[in-house]
């Protein structure tokens, strides 16, 4: 069955990522591979408008999250976690795991992170060794102002600074070097419009200097130890790396490299918002300075979302629910792929499709012309 996929994360890939994964393999310590390899490098430090390079892990993004606490955490480790959702949640329940002494800052979901809670809770816990934030909190859409935030940081020695930007980084600016983030870690399978499977991790120089100085709790994850492979002038992995999945990535950053690509994310976010709100649904975030140009929640005051949900699904179109305690209650549609016009006006004619019980109307044009579609269906 064809799905449409509005799931933030996987996201549909196009036919020339597909044809690129397709590519016929090449043996990974070779100079093809190499040569490779340092262009999709290069084409990732034009995304983070960094000279360094970045550590790719056959993972999801959790995995790159754990290379991150691994190599930074530990029970000798002061860690302040702020959190606006289910994956703020799930990186400080991560580097928890390492023994980290946690201080755990919560705002509440569908709120962004204000500059000013950060730099208090930094103010009031000197010598924590480590800040943990969220770009795109993805269980409610809201994007975090993460440049803001380390501006209003207090002066002086200041933590290292670890970021999630699974689901911003190739839908938002993300910029980390000048930015001053310390450790990124993303994944492909969100903005980076690749099939799922690898995991990315970036580090500042200050960060590989303290990870040097460490000792890494992990084997696999050991950043230094890719670092010894990754930086050579003919770099190679130090172990098998999903050479398909890195075709495939290679493809997908010449669309996020695109010209206007974040500006097509943000209009897109703005034009499915404008015609949700038209047909009764709400924004989940309501301060627009905070709004995702990824992912955009969605509630149905009133009325029964989970039943939008699955009206959207008998239609061929996957979105997604609500995570953790917004369960049942929040729809959460993605766009972090190419989506212009017609995919809109396909989204919000199935929408209005779907919601039309919750206007109560017993019909609508689409509603009936799917009935015919169904039916027709049926009886072929
Ligand atoms: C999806 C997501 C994760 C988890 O990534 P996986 O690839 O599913 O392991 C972590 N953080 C954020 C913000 C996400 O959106």
């Amino acid at each position: 069955m064809n799905e449409y996929l509005l799931t933030p994360g996987p996201v549909p890939t196009t036919r020339d990522v597909s044809l690129a994964e397709a590519r016929e393999l090449i043996g990974h310590r070779g100079a093809v591979f190499s040569e490779f390899f340092l262009n999709l490098e290069e084409k990732l430090s034009k995304l983070l408008r960094s000279e360094g390079r970045t550590v790719i892990f056959p993972s999801s993004g959790t995995g790159a999250l754990e290379s991150l606490a691994a190599n930074f955490t530990g029970p000798d480790t002061k860690v302040i976690s702020v959190s606006c959702g289910v994956f703020g949640d799930r990186f400080r329940e991560i580097t928890a795991q390492t023994g980290a002494r946690m201080i755990n800052i919560d705002v509440e979901p569908g709120s962004g992170v204000r500059p000013e809670t950060v730099s208090r809770a930094v103010f009031e816990h000197p010598g924590a060794d480590v800040l943990l934030l969220t770009q795109n909190e993805t269980s409610t859409g809201v994007l975090n102002p993460i440049d803001e935030i380390i501006a209003a940081l207090p002066k002086g020695e200041r933590p290292l600074v670890l970021v999630d930007g699974v689901s911003s980084v190739g839908a938002a600016p993300c910029y980390p070097e000048e930015w001053g983030i310390d450790g990124l870690a993303t994944a492909s399978q969100k903005g980076l419009l690749t099939p799922p499977g690898l995991g990315l991790v970036w580090l500042s120089e200050r960060a590989w200097d303290v990870a040097a100085g460490r000792k890494c709790c992990s084997y696999y994850f050991d950043l230094v130890r890719q670092r010894k492979y990754i930086f050579k002038d003919r770099p190679e992995n130090p172990y098998t790396p999903p050479v398909s999945l890195y075709f495939a990535l290679d493809a997908a950053l010449n669309s996020v490299l695109a010209d206007g690509w974040f500006e097509g994310r943000r209009r897109a976010a703005d034009a499915l918002t404008a015609g949700a709100e038209a047909l009764g649904f709400k924004h989940f975030v309501s301060d627009k300075k905070f709004r995702s140009p990824g992912v955009t929640a969605l509630t149905a005051p009133g009325g029964d979302i989970q039943a939008v949900i699955k009206s959207l699904r008998e239609m061929g179109l996957e979105t997604a629910g609500g995570q953790g305690s917004l369960k049942g209650k929040l729809m959460r549609i993605a766009h972090y792929h190419d989506v212009r016009w017609p995919e809109i006006s396909l989204i919000l004619g199935s929408l209005f499709a779907a919601s039309a019980p919750l206007r109560n109307e017993r019909e609508n044009f689409i509603a009936s012309a799917f009935a015919v579609w169904e039916g027709e269906r049926h009886e072929r």
